[in-house]
């Protein structure tokens, strides 16, 4: 379809593009990316023929791009540029019939039917059909941008070529107008390339996209092998991170401010937390945010939290909708929900126990209640168990005062998990509907909180010097509170 191969082109002396090659299939969407003036708009214009490369060519359809007439050029390639001057007293019906000059007869042949129809399927695609007869100068920079649009669909180009098309868009156009190129390179096999200024369209659009630095190709693939965290900070000269998109499989890249205008925090950070204790609650509060991996009912999954909850309610509580009622209850005690990640027990408040373990250089805080009435064994729960909500839970909060990777959010879990385990085995707590070792109870919640500064602490599996420490306080912490509550129980106290 479209071949570029070994181009280099420039202005004057030095060039400003290098040896960019590559080959396009029909169909296909390229992304281009790149910082300010690496050279993204220079080779866009040598691949519509306004700028003549020094040295390679450019191959369309077999043909030398140069061997095109500008009208023959026109009716395989189309354009989008970066600042287009329009004739602004032009209708948008007229500007997008300028769309279809390249595949009249000569000058002054007919409107034919063919055309207008083509004209009226490139007006509503784009959604400008309703302001087809105003002027392009009443309309805003994004409902021109549309029909610039439309003047290229016109066109009926194999290729369209794009250069930040999405500048003057809000969001809402700017996924429409890649949705519909998306759709297009689909439906009609239409070839696009696109120089995007945003990361993250790039990488949710393009079957490929390549990367420019100071004119060379610095990488060309999958954006999900372009889009490498350390590779995009190089050559953006930026802090930024790269996660996994929520819901699409592609990469999501988030901009880091400088370090400089972070809040920095104190020595020791554990210091700071403090603890307000109701009949109804445990609420811990912290100065600052800590980045949170939990279970909870309010602020589960990944979070920024510094109020931290664990409410008592009767053992018979029941409702519909926990987490609205939960948030409510927030609410009355005056804590910011956004802020805050909650958990509920139908266990005593005073029989929870708090545990803090000086690690080297990884201090840990661990926070725990138990009631196991509903304890479960989870090798049986498969034979015996339906969806009956019952009271008792295992709370437990485990804070670190250090940076985590995920992963080892995901391995402090499991280590928490297995050393509560523990704690239950050698309390001898069993499943009272199975009658063997309960390894939790039905509700168990767990929450990690760990800073968002500093050095990274990359694993927490049991060997870990983190995951020893962790490992050790929440047998401790799970041990202390079922220690109370088991003591309570038998004092025939409920
Ligand atoms: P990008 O689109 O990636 O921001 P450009 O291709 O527009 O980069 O520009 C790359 C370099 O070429 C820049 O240093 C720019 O100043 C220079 N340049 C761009 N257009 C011209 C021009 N018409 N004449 C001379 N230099 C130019
Ligand atoms: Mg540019």
């Amino acid at each position: 379809m479209i071949q570029v191969k070994n181009v280099t082109a420039g202005y004057g002396m030095k060039p400003v593009v290098e040896n960019i090659s590559f080959d396009m299939e029909a169909g296909e969407i390229l992304g281009v990316i790149g910082p300010n003036g690496s050279g993204k708009s220079t080779l866009l214009k040598c691949m519509y023929g306004a700028l003549k490369p020094d040295d390679g060519e450019i191959i369309v359809d077999n043909k030398r791009l140069g061997a095109y007439t500008q009208k023959n050029i026109a009716k395989k390639i189309a354009v989008l540029p970066q600042q287009t001057d329009v004739a602004f007293s032009y209708t948008v019906r007229q500007v997008v019939e300028l769309g279809r000059y390249p595949h009249q007869k000569g000058w002054f042949s007919f409107q034919q039917k063919q055309d207008e129809h083509i004209v009226d399927k490139a007006l509503q695609e784009t959604g400008v059909l309703s302001f087809s007869n105003h002027p392009m100068d009443s309309l805003s920079g994004g409902e021109k941008q549309r029909v610039l649009l439309a003047r290229a669909l016109a066109q009926e180009p194999d290729i369209l070529l794009l250069d930040e098309p999405t500048n003057h868009l809000d969001i809402s156009y700017q996924l429409n107008l890649l949705d519909t190129l998306k759709d297009w390179s689909k439906t009609k096999q239409l070839t696009v390339i696109a120089v995007l200024h945003d990361l993250n369209m790039a990488a949710m659009y393009s079957h490929r996209v390549l990367l420019l630095e100071d004119g060379r190709q610095k990488a060309l693939d999958k954006p999900s092998v372009v889009m490498e965290k350390n590779r995009l900070e190089h050559v953006y000269q930026a802090h930024l991170e790269r996660k996994e998109h929520p819901s699409v499989p592609s990469p999501l890249i988030t901009l880091e401010p400088s370090s400089d205008t972070l809040e920095r925090k104190r020595e020791n950070v554990l210091d700071s937390l403090s603890i307000e204790k109701t009949p109804g609650h445990v609420c811990l509060m912290s100065p600052f945010h800590w980045k949170t991996f939990s279970s909870a009912v309010v602020g589960a999954g990944f979070g920024w939290h510094r109020y931290f909850v664990n409410r008592h309610v009767d053992k018979d509580y029941a409702c519909d909708q926990p987490k609205q009622e939960y948030t409510a209850y927030l609410k009355k005690i005056g804590l910011d929900i956004d802020d805050t990640a909650a958990m509920m027990t139908a266990a005593r408040l005073d029989d929870g126990a708090f545990v803090r373990m000086a690690g080297d250089n990884h201090d840990v805080f661990v926070y725990a209640t138990a009631g196991t009435s509903n304890a479960v064994d989870v090798s049986k729960s498969y034979e015996y168990y339906s969806m009956n909500h019952t009271a008792g839970t295992i709370n437990l909060w485990i804070f670190v005062a250090h940076r985590l990777s995920e992963a080892a959010y995901a391995q402090i879990m499991m280590t928490a998990t297995e050393a509560k385990t523990k704690a239950l085995m050698d309390y001898r707590i069993y499943d009272p509907k199975t009658k063997t070792l309960a390894t939790g109870t039905s509700t168990d919640s767990v929450l990690v909180a760990a800073l968002s500064e500093g050095e990274e602490i990359e694993y927490g599996g049991t060997i870990t010097p983190v995951g020893k420490t962790i490992g050790k306080a929440v047998y401790d912490a799970v041990s202390r509170t079922l220690n109370h509550y088991l003591k309570r129980r038998s004092g025939n106290e409920i």
